[in-house]
């Protein structure tokens, strides 16, 4: 961990102090709620492993990514063809929380290959006036922290890639270097102790 990036870290932690969370309007989010609830069960009901958890890889297939104005609903969510990491990450919230298990928010800081980092300024420039969610080479990105019920011991998926994180082999190139997570207890990440809104560096 070099100095560049402990600034950034608290770069990040100022501009990723909260989460993305979608507005609920009343009955018409309600119902894109349950709707979203649906498809997961549906897509996932011929899947073997009847008791395991199902990570909601379908949306990956379902949006792509890619910038949206915030604030958002549910409602204009389910409709919408490209959402960003944080919708990725709020719509995956609501599909494990229905799992019965424990999900809490988590923000990931990325170390990220210089050319991808140039082609999502380009990108995202298109929209916005400023893109703070991107360094030279380190990206912020929203994912979840995901435990069994009452465990401390989390796993963290990222819903945009649909892949789960490994907290061993998370170094270099796509590396994790810093994890927020959400939640009102301390928990376990592999070795590092996170949550309660804390940023931990790897
Ligand atoms: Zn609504």
């Amino acid at each position: 961990m070099n100095l560049d990036t402990v600034a950034l870290v608290n770069h990040f932690e100022f501009i990723g102090a909260r989460h993305s969370e979608l507005v609920h309007h009343g009955e018409c989010c309600q119902l894109a709620r349950r709707w979203l609830v649906d498809m997961h069960r549906s897509l996932s009901f011929n899947r073997s492993e009847e008791h395991r958890l199902h990570a909601p890889t379908w949306l990956r297939q379902r949006f792509k990514w890619g910038p949206v104005q915030w604030p958002l609903s549910w409602c204009e969510t389910v409709r919408k063809s490209q959402i960003d990491c944080g919708v990725f990450a709020a719509l995956s919230r609501e599909i494990f929380a229905q799992q019965g298990v424990d999900v809490y928010p988590a923000q990931v800081i990325l170390n990220q290959p210089k050319t991808y980092v140039q082609h999502w300024n380009l990108k995202w420039a298109n929209i916005f006036q400023t893109i703070p969610w991107i360094g030279q080479e380190y990206v912020y990105h929203e994912v979840c922290a995901v435990a069994e019920a009452g465990d401390s011991r989390i796993r963290i998926y990222d819903p945009t890639e649909s892949v789960w994180l490994d907290s061993e082999f998370s170094r270099g190139i796509n590396g994790v270097v810093g994890l927020n997570v959400n939640s009102p207890v301390p928990l376990n990440w592999g070795t590092l102790t996170v949550g309660q809104g804390k940023w931990a560096l790897i």
